[in-house]
């Protein structure tokens, strides 16, 4: 695989000019390819050729760069099985997961711009003004490595509609799939200069990108101790920035909710891709009332969930990214039984039989006190805590004592009162009795969380800037 010593500059597959590295297959604890990296030079490089290419690509109609984005989504879905068996290999995601959801998601992402396209306002009379919405310009994109692909379309179909060119950097821990990403591009046809890739470690490459004097407006997503650096250097340039960060959604299950059919959604939510997403419903609140009940549902559904190989096909847990994450989440799990919450699956011990792999066993824990750390941080991994509420206001309390507010979920048999739930939690996105994901619909940070949407025209407008033509 030639490129993987390459970047993807002005058009062409170009040797890079950094280190080399290892990329590990999480599962085997082997070698799986190494990559070259970018330097700064290569920044250069990638800016200059998304600056060069933004007149004719924001001059482009917005009819045709959503055709483009079509044309990726095809090709995406033509070669679903080559991405999703390289994300398996590259961070350990279980194929069926990586055909439906790392591959499949972005590309219904993708398609989704032909709405958005439609929807989009770019001009409009306000009193004596007319009111104008135009391309940003060079975008800087860095993205992380939980959901390769998603995170990377996450920000490319914005930033073309809107007429904006890129540069990516995407995570040194998941590159393979990013380089056949990128050969799809380049078969689609999309004119040099218009997407750039540039691989590189985040204090290195990823800043000098962020910095870059060519460069308009940072898309970043990531933890939030990343995204806080990212917003100072920005700040400091008062350069546009959008930062989608880290979560700890609450799932609040009211007293008179379906419990098996929350329990059900709340359990394949939270430990989704190993629970290495931002937006997994890391907090189960339950009723008292029925906490039992509850705790009995989860384990069932826990002890349900098979732990394995994500090349075979009935995997639904696969190994962590990376031996440090699976460290990190050890720690976690060592560090709430010291805390004394009830332990009600799994475990910090590897899964049995398997001493290969960067595995770690589902892990509930029960009467997490809301203030704990199991409570408050993000684990990145897979365990849930679940915490038990006297009534629907400490419910609401609990999941708004947090600095996080990303997704969410409330589950009632009374609708109304789930949307008065709805309206009271402090987060960017709230599913109401196990909703389906909408890719028109603006996904986003409250607090900590994040700055900035993505997704349908809300993500567009991102990498749109105001212009007020008076008459
Ligand atoms: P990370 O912050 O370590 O890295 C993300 C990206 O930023 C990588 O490409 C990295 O190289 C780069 N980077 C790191 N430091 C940088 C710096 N100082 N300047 C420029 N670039 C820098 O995050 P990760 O470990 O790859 O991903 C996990 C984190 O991402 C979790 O906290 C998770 O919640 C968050 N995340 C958020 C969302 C969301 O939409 N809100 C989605 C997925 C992941």
């Amino acid at each position: 695989m030639t490129e993987y010593a390459h970047l993807y500059i002005d058009g062409a597959w170009v040797p890079a000019s950094g280190d080399f590295l290892d990329v590990i297959e999480p599962a085997t604890e082997q070698v799986a390819a190494t990559i070259r990296l970018g330097d700064e030079g290569d920044v250069d490089r990638a800016v200059a050729a998304a600056r060069a290419a933004l007149p004719a690509w924001s001059a482009t109609p917005l009819s045709r760069r959503v055709e483009y984005l079509l044309a990726l989504a095809a090709g995406m879905r033509a070669a679903r099985d080559e991405l999703a068996d390289l994300i398996a290999t590259e961070m350990g995601a279980p194929i069926g997961l990586g055909r439906a959801v790392h591959v499949g998601l972005p590309a219904s992402v993708l398609e989704s711009h032909a709405d958005v396209a439609r929807e989009l306002e770019l001009e409009r009379r306000v009193g004596t003004s007319i009111v104008t919405k135009e391309p940003r310009g060079v975008v800087a994109a860095i993205t992380p490595w939980n959901y390769p692909l998603h995170q990377i379309v996450a920000k490319l179909a914005p930033a073309l509609a809107a007429g904006c060119t890129v540069v990516l950097k995407p995570s040194v821990e998941a590159p393979l799939s990013t380089y056949r990403f990128f050969r799809l591009l380049e078969e689609i046809g999309l004119p040099r200069g218009v997407v750039n890739l540039v691989t590189g470690r985040g204090r290195e490459v990823g800043e000098a990108l962020v910095r870059h004097p060519g460069v308009d407006m940072v898309s970043f997503t990531g933890s939030t101790e990343a995204g806080r650096r990212i917003g100072t250097i920005a700040a400091d340039l008062v350069r546009p920035v959008t930062l989608e960060l880290g979560g700890k959604s609450a799932n609040v299950i009211l007293d008179d909710a379906d419990l098996p059919a929350a329990i059900q959604a709340g359990v394949a939510n939270a430990f989704l891709n190993a629970g290495q997403t931002c937006s997994a419903w890391t907090r189960m609140i339950v009723p008292a009332s029925r906490r039992d009940e509850a705790v009995d549902l989860v384990r069932a559904e826990v002890a349900a969930l098979a732990v394995g190989d994500p090349k075979d096909r009935s995997t639904r847990i696969g190994p962590l990214v990376s031996e440090a994450q699976r460290a990190s989440v050890r720690r976690y799990i060592d560090g709430a039984i010291a805390d004394g919450h009830t332990l009600v699956a799994g475990g910090s011990t590897a899964p049995d039989d398997m001493p290969r792999g960067w595995y770690v066993r589902p892990t509930v824990f029960a009467d997490v006190d809301r203030a704990s750390a199991l409570a408050q941080e993000e684990v990145f991994g897979p365990v849930l805590a679940m915490i038990s509420a006297r009534d629907e206001d400490e419910a609401v309390a609990i999941a708004n004592d947090s600095a996080f507010g990303l997704a969410g979920a409330v589950w009632s048999a009374d609708e109304d009162r789930a949307h008065r739930v709805a309206a009271r939690m402090q987060t960017g996105q709230i599913d109401v009795n196990g909703a389906r994901f909408n890719p028109l619909a603006p996904f986003g940070g409250y607090k900590q969380s994040g700055i900035g949407r993505e997704f349908g025209t809300y993500g567009v407008e991102e990498y749109l800037q105001v212009k007020s033509v008076q008459l």
